[in-house]
């Protein structure tokens, strides 16, 4: 499969660029994504264009949940499962596996804070997906890191 959207953008070892919307046809696929203890969160319960769905656990004050995303990138498809959503609510969100809470990055551009889904094993912040904790909020970010993903292409030779 092809990994363009990691090579676009100039010289610069680190990106970062908000995820535009994007025809899902056309749109790259996160093929790898892992909680903070190497989980992965690609599952089967719910998939979006006949891929695995990247599947976080959600929490708040009185309930718990599950919120599956596509893996489509620029595709806004997303599921909720077991769980009352209130569109606005900042939730919690956590590995589907061992539930510990995804690390917090930045802030959104709605004031919630970003946390990173790691698309590498090293669960590094230069390789993630940056997605809103607030429900209803569609910003998500790529980041991602060059010259450190070619060079370790070629270190698994
Ligand atoms: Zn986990
Ligand atoms: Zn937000």
């Amino acid at each position: 499969m092809s990994i363009n959207w990691l090579l676009l953008g100039g010289h610069q070892s680190q990106k970062r660029e908000v995820i535009v919307d994007q025809d899902p046809q056309k749109g790259e696929v996160i093929t790898e994504c892992y909680c903070p203890n190497g989980h992965t969160i690609l599952t089967d319960k719910a998939q979006f264009h006949g891929h695995l769905g990247l599947t976080l656990k959600i929490k708040n004050k009185t309930s718990e949940g599950l919120l599956v995303i596509s893996p489509v990138i620029g595709d806004r498809g997303r599921t909720f499962i077991d769980f009352e959503k209130q569109l606005g609510e900042v939730v919690e969100i956590c590995c589907p596996t061992c539930s510990e809470p995804f690390p917090l990055y930045n802030v959104c551009p709605c004031g919630a804070h970003l946390v990173a889904l790691f698309t590498s094993q090293k669960a590094h912040f230069s390789q993630c997906i940056g997605i809103c904790q607030r429900l209803g909020c569609l910003h998500s970010e790529l980041l991602s890191e060059r010259d450190l993903r070619l060079y370790s292409r070629q270190d698994y030779l």
